[in-house]
């Protein structure tokens, strides 16, 4: 398609930024409507595997995440008692690390950064108030009382994402999958140099991820109850039940949380569309589409992976609707077998009951998914 085409990208976090960086740099006319006041700002780390890495140097940003955060080759599985089981070498694409581990708020600089370049404007404390198609267009209200008209408007906006309510009503909500992730950003010890994972009685996976030169993440998956909420004066401690029975380095690092406001709660909910994921020439991406469970840290590279294969499925074909049928055919099959396959590993490594579908799939593994995920998009 010839641009410049008008895009409304609904969502301002991890694919949202991509996809408008992708777009500006085509020379398509962007604006991104943001919620939020700043880019993502929650101060926990992420895990960039790979296949992520891989689409962001795509839009030239990979040298600034890599200078921003930790490379990393190797996965360390250890005993509770901090015990090393395996070291398993993790698969990369050419060119790029097998992972990198990153604070969210300095990808999030970085991808805002990008896209800014690339000509998208950003509208921050912006959200959309009115949709209507209109023959070959897409009428929008916003929230700062501007109507606008665009070609296309995209929701990224997120596993609650509004604009899937606008569509399909509650038809395809979050589903809360029993589990939640507790978060904390502690100083990185020189000796880690890789992601270590191991588990606890109450905690199914707990891992330490380094993020930056300076930083490491710590990560606990517990099941808790749908209502449960960390209590803000003593969250730490609740993180430290959890692991009671961990030795070793977890451990030592846990000895360092004090502070109850550090710890980052997250409940776990995936989600499914269940129907097709445009509608006219509105298309939802990322999480509001495919939320999975973070158990390949896979989500926010499948995000990142569905903005470039739509800005490429947008170069190749002549028409909106037609571009977003076979963006939709190319991601569908991989963004549901990551979700699929996420969602049996946390069955599996939480005793949780699987399915005959769920042990086909695990037939694979984890060290067998990501070889699959290093073969191109
Ligand atoms: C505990 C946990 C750990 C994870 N770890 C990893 C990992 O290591 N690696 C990995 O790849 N993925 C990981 N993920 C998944 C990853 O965070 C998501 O898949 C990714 O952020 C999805 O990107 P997105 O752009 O679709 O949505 P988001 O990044 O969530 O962005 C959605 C944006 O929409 C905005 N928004 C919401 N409502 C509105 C509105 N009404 N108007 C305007 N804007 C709005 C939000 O403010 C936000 O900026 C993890 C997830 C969890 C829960």
């Amino acid at each position: 398609m010839t641009p410049p085409l008008r895009v409304l990208i609904h969502g301002g976090g991890i694919g949202g930024l991509t996809l408008a960086t992708a777009l500006g740099q085509r020379g398509h006319r962007v604006e991104v409507a943001e919620l939020r006041g700043e880019p993502d700002g929650v101060g926990v780390g992420i895990t960039q595997p790979s296949n992520a890495l891989h689409a962001l140097r795509e839009i030239g940003v990979l040298a600034d995440c890599l200078a921003a955060g930790f490379r990393w080759e190797e996965l360390t599985l250890c005993d509770p008692a901090g015990r090393t089981l395996a070291v398993l070498p993790q698969p990369r694409m050419a060119g790029v690390p097998a992972a990198n581990g990153i604070p969210r708020p300095a990808l999030a600089a970085v991808l805002g950064r990008a896209a800014v370049a690339a000509g998208a404007r950003i509208r921050f404390h912006t959200t959309l108030t009115e949709l209507t198609e209109e023959g070959e267009e897409v009428k929008v209200g916003l929230s700062d009382g501007s109507e606008r008209r665009y070609d296309l408007v995209v929701g990224f906006d997120g596993t609650g994402s509004p604009l899937r309510r606008r569509l399909y009503g509650d038809a395809f909500g979050p589903e809360y999958t029993g589990f939640a992730a507790w978060r904390v950003t502690l100083p990185r010890p020189d000796w880690l140099r890789g992601v270590l994972v191991t588990s606890a009685d109450r905690a199914a996976k707990v891992s330490l991820t380094p993020v930056s030169d300076r930083l490491m993440h710590l990560a606990a998956l517990s099941a808790e109850a749908e209502e449960f909420r960390p209590d803000p004066r003593r969250a730490h401690r609740q993180l430290a039940e959890r692991l009671t029975g961990i030795e070793g380095p977890v451990a030592e690092a846990l000895a360092e949380v004090t502070d109850p406001a550090a710890v980052v709660y997250s409940r776990i909910s995936q989600v499914t569309v269940a129907a097709p994921w445009h509608v006219g020439r509105v298309v939802l991406a990322g999480d509001a589409a495919h939320a999975s469970t973070p158990l390949l840290a896979q989500g926010a590279a499948m995000a990142i992976e569905d903005a470039l294969v739509l800005a490429e499925s947008l170069d190749a074909e002549a028409e909106v609707p037609a571009a977003l049928a076979a963006w939709e055919r190319r991601r569908r099959p991989r963004a549901l077998w990551v979700q699929a396959l996420s969602r049996a590993v946390l069955r599996q490594e939480t005793g949780t009951p699987t399915t005959a579908a769920e042990d086909e799939l695990l037939a694979i593994g984890v060290p067998g998914a990501a070889h699959v995920l290093v073969q191109p998009y």
